[in-house]
């Protein structure tokens, strides 16, 4: 069975084809040849919202060196990888080439939040841009030594900074967020959050903490947000998140009660759902007006696996 098959791959932003090519990183030869590739393309990134270009009927947001070039300097440069042997790379604009959320002839700047949800890219343009905006992303907040405070530099293609004061390497950060989907019987637990849009209950979230398994973090975050004891825990799939640089790991997970304690500096609701309502919820029928978060977001996929039969 082909990895295609997993779950993960069908998730927003998580569609990534690009060899990384990552055994090549240190090899600065390497690096510049790719780089001179006439089929050698990049994305555009000012500030965290990426450049797209309209082509026909579609964007895209792949530009040769040339045209870059147009939009002024670079501040940071990354190799992304290589799509069937044509290298790919991630860059950040100095100055915006447009002002964002507005065209300016052909260029579109929309951020890539509104690019996933508005299907303006397919799938694999998205993940190479998540890619590149987590890790340009990392480059802008990480220009100085943690260790000595020291300037740093990019290194091995975009993939490492090395600070010349103390010596010390960095590399690029990954955080890990659970997001679940608690399960009693033939109920589940969804809640709202003050900034979601009006009527969307999600799945409960929480970063992973130092020294804590995925599953304890689960069991934490349940008990801290809503007060529900939680026993066993199921991962289900992954989905980068850049913004800025999560990856939110989707698990369901066995509530041991019901008695909901809800934290009011977290939540402003929390409820239990049968699984025809979730099912109503998804389908966007529910009576109560109960809407579920976008088909890119990983509670949607949580959500429905439940209505699909899962349980414990
Ligand atoms: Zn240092």
């Amino acid at each position: 069975m082909s990895h295609r098959t997993e779950l993960s791959a069908r998730l927003g932003y998580a569609s990534n084809g690009l060899d990384r090519a990552a055994n090549h990183r240190d090899d600065g030869e390497r690096m510049a040849q790719w780089r001179a590739d006439p089929l050698a393309r990049t994305v555009l990134l000012q500030g965290d919202i990426p450049l797209t270009r309209r082509i026909d009927n579609a964007l895209s947001p792949w530009f040769a060196f040339a045209e870059a070039a147009e939009h002024g300097a670079a501040t940071e440069e990354a190799f992304l990888g290589l799509d069937e042997g044509r290298p790919r790379f991630a860059m950040q604009l100095a100055h915006p080439a447009v002002d964002s959320d507005q065209g300016q002839g052909d260029l579109v700047a929309l951020d890539l939040r509104s690019l996933a949800v508005q299907g303006l890219l397919g799938p694999a343009d998205l993940g190479a841009l998540a890619q590149a905006k987590s890790l340009i992303g990392w480059h802008l907040r990480h220009r100085f030594c943690a260790n000595c405070g020291a300037p740093t530099s990019s290194a091995a293609g975009g993939w490492r900074r090395e600070c010349e004061a103390c010596k010390a390497q960095h590399f690029p950060r990954t955080d890990p967020v659970v997001i679940m989907l608690a399960i009693r019987g033939d109920r589940c637990l969804l809640a709202r959050q003050p900034r979601f849009p009006p009527g969307t209950y999600s799945c409960l979230a929480g970063f992973v903490e130092p020294g804590e398994t995925f599953e304890d973090a689960v069991r934490r975050e349940i008990f801290e947000e809503a007060g529900v004891r939680v026993g066993r825990v199921r991962y289900l799939a992954s989905q980068p998140w850049p913004f800025p640089s999560s990856l939110m790991i989707g698990c369901l997970c066995e509530a041991l009660d019901e008695d909901l304690t809800i934290d009011r500096q977290e939540l402003e609701d929390a409820r239990w759902f049968r699984r025809d309502e979730v099912a109503q919820i998804l389908a966007g029928t529910h009576d109560g007006g109960v809407r579920s978060p976008p088909p890119i977001a990983i509670a949607h996929w949580l959500e429905r696996a439940f209505v699909e039969g899962e349980s414990f």
